[in-house]
Parts: structure tokens; sequence; C-alpha cells
């Protein structure tokens, strides 16, 4: 599963005083298994981007390439497209609405006529971690974080290659924003399905992708590893984005005359480079 975007342009309410030209042509490769950290400040276009992906949203301008085929062609299936690429909303408990949990995640594997529709639904519970105990409770009567799981679990459970979760740590206390990324952390591993982690923090994601892609009014900004995009940490503050706050201490035992490797991303990482340091 690939997908490769050519010179996307977006632009909402085209015509109109409300004009707004959201996303300039973006060009963009995506390949199987890779787990990318997708992050701008609240309106750079990272929602109208994803939402590219699987269709929901239509270009005004460019191509989009799934699997080396045009999603605009005329053979092309936009359904097809959707059950293959899961995206999960941001607040996608709103979307919750079945009397239980089971009931709720089987609706889509359900609605997509497959066979097994409950065994799917319980193997993508298992994947977020969420047991048997929690089949028949109510979806409602859940934490934020275990509905946030409910709702990972429902798009899961339609078994799509690629998974876009736009925002999913919003408004969840640490615990459960570490809770989550873990497990779609290590499902991105179990599954080695592709995944876009849509953020505005780079803290949060850095220790898990492998690609950070960040997006600045509508255009990307920068396109690396983590650790090569936070190199960038003086043009990433002038976008209002911070680089994890391990790069800030690094670089000042730097500057104060610590031979030290300032590529740390992770506290771990720091761990290592200091101890190198005082080693030598
Ligand atoms: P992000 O997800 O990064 O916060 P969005 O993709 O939601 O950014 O928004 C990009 C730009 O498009 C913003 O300026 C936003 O105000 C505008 N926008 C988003 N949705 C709509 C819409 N439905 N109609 C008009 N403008 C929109
Ligand atoms: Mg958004």
């Amino acid at each position: 599963m690939s997908i490769k975007i050519k010179n996307v342009n977006y632009t909402y309410a085209e015509g109109t005083a409300y004009e707004m030209h959201a996303l300039k042509d973006i060009n963009l490769e995506i390949p199987d298994g890779q787990f990318v950290g997708l992050i701008g400040h609240t309106g750079s276009g990272k929602s109208t981007l994803v939402q590219h992906l699987n269709g929901l949203i239509h270009a005004t301008g460019g191509r989009i390439y799934f699997n080396g085929r045009d999603i605009y062609g005329e053979n092309f299936s936009m359904k097809e497209l959707r059950s293959k690429v899961g995206l999960v909303f941001q607040y996608p408990e709103h979307q919750l609405f079945e009397i239980d949990v089971l009931t709720d995640v089987s609706f889509g594997p359900k609605n997509l006529g497959f066979p097994e529709a409950e065994e799917k639904a319980k193997e993508a519970l298992r994947m977020v971690g969420m047991g048997e105990e929690y089949y028949r409770r109510s979806p409602f009567e859940l934490s934020g974080g275990q509905k946030r799981r409910v709702a990972i679990a429902g798009v899961l459970a339609m078994e799509p290659q690629m998974l876009i979760l736009d925002e999913p740590t919003a408004g969840l206390d640490p615990k459960g924003r570490d809770e989550i990324l873990d497990q779609i952390s290590r499902l991105q591993k179990e599954r080695g399905i592709t995944v876009v982690l849509v953020s505005h923090s780079m803290e949060d994601v850095a220790r898990y992708v492998d690609r950070i892609i960040v997006m600045n009014q509508g255009q990307v900004r920068f396109d690396g590893t983590p650790k090569e995009v936070f190199r960038h940490f003086r043009e990433l503050e002038e976008i209002g984005l911070a680089a994890p706050q391990v790069t800030y201490l690094m670089q000042e035992l730097k500057e104060k005359g610590a031979d030290v490797d300032t590529d740390a991303t992770t506290v771990e990482e720091a761990a290592d480079a200091i101890e190198n340091w005082l080693r030598k």
C-alpha cells in the first residue's frame, strides 16, 4: 500500500468571499509500512490533507495515486479506497452510538459485508487493549481514553491497510495520551500497516514515528526523520512549533562547552549522549 500525492491543491469555498487556499502544491509519497507524524499548528492544513487520502475531499488541483492508480481516474472505486484507508477523526467518540462496545465496533465490518464481523471487532478491541469485560458495556460510561480506543477499534475492525488518526490524543490526560500512542505504536509494529498520526505536538510523536512531515500555512515545510527535522528547531519555533524539550537541553549543554551529540530526540537518547560525553 503506497500513496503518492502530486501537486495537490485545495481551496475551500472557491470563488466566494470566504475562499481559503488550504493546501498549496503538496507533493508527498508515503511508502508501505511507514509510521508518519503529520505536524503543524491549528489551521496549517493537516485535516484537509488527510481527508484527501481516503477520498472524502476531492483535490481542486493535482493527482493522488493509491498503489500507482489515479484515485480520480475513471475506473477507480472510492468505496474500495475508503475500506483500505481508515480515517479516525478528531474526537471520534462523538460518533459512538451503539448500545454496547462490541455492537459499535462490529458496525463497520458488518457494513462492508465482512462475513465474520464480530470476530473482526473482537480482534480490533484486543489490539487497542480492551478485553471481553468491555464487550457489553455502554460506550458512554467509559473514560475519555477508553472511548477513544473503542472508536479507533471501530476503524481497525475494517482491516484498513493504512490508518490515519487525526489528533488521536486531543483532550486526553497524559496517561490516556501515552496509552493511546503506545497502542498505536505496537499495532503499527505488529501489523506492519502504514500509519499517519496527525498532531500539533512534536514531543508527542517524536519517540514513535519514522518520519515527520511539518506543515505550515498549507505547505510542507520540513519532511524527514525526527532527528533531521529537529535540527531546524529555531525555524520550527518561528512557525509556532517547539522541538522536544531534550533538543533544547542538549543544545544548551553544547553551547556551554559540553562535547555532546545534540541529535537526541527522546529522554533516553539524551541520557545516552550525556553518558557518552561523561565517559570521554
Ligand atoms: P488543521 O487540521 O491543521 O488545523 P485544517 O485543514 O482544518 O487545518 O484547516 C486548514 C485551513 O482551512 C484553515 O485556515 C481552516 O480555517 C480552513 N478550513 C478548514 N475547514 C474549512 C471549511 N469547511 N470551510 C472553509 N475553510 C475551512
Ligand atoms: Mg485538524
